[in-house]
């Protein structure tokens, strides 16, 4: 860093959680993207976690604090602690169950509820690697994310398809709702 420019000095710290129904892969996206690692027998987190990530903007250093929940999301019992502060969210269902699709809406209601600032929003459909067995289509994802006026990207946490895309989308949204 150039301790000479002044510019570098302004930190910025954004918190993006994500949420979505359980086993739709919001473990491993995370861990796709902050320590590149992907695992098939991944356990419900215990306690809450977040990973720190820091990703560079027009020159500014920009870091996310990124929040998985600790799979209270089985007893919807997601605290409005996790909501507190964030500025960021990828909501995620799994293209191969429609129900996890059908939660959307419940997911950005509740998101809604708990937030008091403008979040940015994408919506993610996970595991399109499994285009054999899918269950909702590209347009029905494309065309919620419309009406909801979020983003939309299909993901793969197993071949790391858009998983990068998807994060940096989101903190850049961030950034660019607060310059
Ligand atoms: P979470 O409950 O939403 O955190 O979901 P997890 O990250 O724990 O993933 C649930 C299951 O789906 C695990 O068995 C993962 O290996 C699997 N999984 C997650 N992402 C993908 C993906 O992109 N493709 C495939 N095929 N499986 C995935
Ligand atoms: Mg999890």
């Amino acid at each position: 860093m150039d301790s000479s420019d002044d510019e570098q000095q302004q930190e910025y710290l954004f918190k993006v959680v994500i949420i979505g129904d359980s086993a739709v892969g919001k473990s491993n996206l995370l861990s796709r993207y902050a320590k590149n690692e992907f695992n098939i027998h991944s356990k419900a987190t215990i306690g809450v976690e977040f990973q720190t990530q820091t990703m560079d903007i027009h020159g500014k250093e920009v870091k996310a604090q990124i929040w998985d929940t600790a799979g209270q999301e089985r007893f919807r019992a997601v605290t409005s602690a996790y909501y507190r502060g964030a500025v960021g969210a990828l909501v995620v269902y799994d293209i191969t169950r429609t129900t996890t699709f059908d939660s959307v809406e419940r997911w950005l209601q509740e998101l809604q509820t708990h937030s008091d600032t403008t979040v940015a929003r994408m919506l993610v459909g996970n595991k399109c690697d499994l285009e054999n067995i899918r269950g909702v289509s590209v347009e029905d994802g494309k065309s919620l994310a419309e009406k909801q006026g979020m983003f939309f990207l299909e993901t793969s946490a197993l071949d790391s398809t858009n998983v990068k895309t998807a994060f940096e989308m989101v903190i850049r949204e961030i950034y660019d709702n607060i310059v």
